[in-house]
């Protein structure tokens, strides 16, 4: 799990009001798809509040919260967002509209909400490609394995799936907040997470936190692999090496517990394990080079490399700085591993 950090690039405010920007212009109706047109989002959760209150029913409370706090909700950190779906359970018990009847050709709550706030049209439309292009987040946060690029093309387009970390089925007024939406691969938001709930207490939020200083990646050996061979000789045998995700020494439990499940919950060590072949050629890297030679090479081509870290990128095929581990599939695992193998990063 790699963090996406919204204080680089264009910094946190600016990326906060670039995606109230893109949320605050017109709707445009989304093909084949019912939902209220030509409004704001926040002009439809007012028709919705007075709808409501016309009809003297208690979605009113939900849609007056929404209206009072709209530019919150959309662009609050997750901590916050908690904060909200507190206060709006409490309207839901109050007003007993979880499983309620009374919304007749409306559908569920849960829909209404959805269909006020404009869900399908933003993920179906063109602003969640914008959304998407200001995160600016190439690779999947929670797999570190797939690219997650976007292209736009009169032939064809192609976008990061967005993962709802809170359920939008259960929480449908968080389906547009900023820190709810996490660009992230289909294998990852589908057919992984699909529908297990995720929270701040049992789950890693990647708009918060990542594996580091969690869990770490290192080389292991598949069982019956001993004997007298030396360990480097292991090392060249992609069928005895193991990718295991250790704990790391600093980590706390309730840390180490969140990021455990995340790994399990995302298949980490079981999608790792077909990357055996990487951690070989690492290991013979490790053989092959060491800082002297890799600083022999940014002398002797002073032309080709702005950085020494180029070079470094050129030798292990990756970034391996914290701060870029969400530049290249596989990021972590190199880092980790060029650690273990005590190649300078
Ligand atoms: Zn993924």
């Amino acid at each position: 799990m790699i963090r996406i950090d919204l204080t680089q690039g264009i910094g946190l405010k600016a990326t906060q009001d670039a995606y109230f920007d893109i949320l605050n212009t017109k709707l445009k109706k989304a093909r084949g798809r019912q939902e209220f047109t030509s409004a704001s989002t926040k002009e439809r959760i007012r028709r919705a509040y007075i709808h409501f209150k016309q009809k003297r029913h208690g979605l009113m409370y939900v849609y007056e919260y929404l209206l009072n706090n709209f530019r919150e909700v959309i662009t609050d950190e997750p901590q916050k967002l908690v904060k909200h779906m507190q206060k709006i359970t409490a309207l839901y018990k109050k007003h007993k509209l979880t499983n309620d009847k009374r919304i007749r050709n409306e559908g569920t709550v849960a829909r209404h909400i959805l269909k006020t706030l404009g869900y399908e049209s933003f993920s179906g439309g063109k602003k969640s490609y914008r959304f998407i292009n200001l995160l600016n987040v190439p690779v999947c946060p929670y797999c570190n394995r797939q690219w997650i690029t976007t292209v736009e093309a009169d032939s064809g387009k192609v976008r990061a799936t967005l993962d709802h970390f809170f359920s939008k089925e259960k929480y449908p007024y968080l389906s547009m907040s900023l820190f709810n939406l996490v660009p992230s691969c289909y294998s990852c938001n589908s057919s992984l997470k699909g529908r297990k709930e995720f929270s701040l207490v049992k789950n890693i939020h990647p708009y918060i936190e990542d594996f580091n200083g969690k869990l770490h990646f290192s080389i292991g050996f598949v069982k019956g692999a001993s004997g007298t061979k030396k360990v480097v000789e292991f090392y060249k045998d992609e069928k005895s090496l193991a990718i295991e995700l250790k704990a790391d020494a600093k980590s706390s439990k309730s840390d180490l517990k969140k990021a455990k499940k995340n790994s399990s919950i995302f298949q980490l060590e079981k999608l790792y394990a077909h990357n055996k072949d990487y951690v070989v050629e690492l290991v013979q890297k490790s053989v092959v080079y060491n800082a002297t030679y890799i600083n022999d090479l940014a002398k002797k081509y002073p032309k080709l490399f702005n950085s020494p870290g180029e070079v470094k990128r050129l030798v292990y095929g990756n970034y391996t700085l914290t701060s870029d581990l969400n530049k290249r599939p596989l990021a972590k695992l190199t880092r980790d591993i060029c650690l273990e193998l005590s190649l300078p990063i």
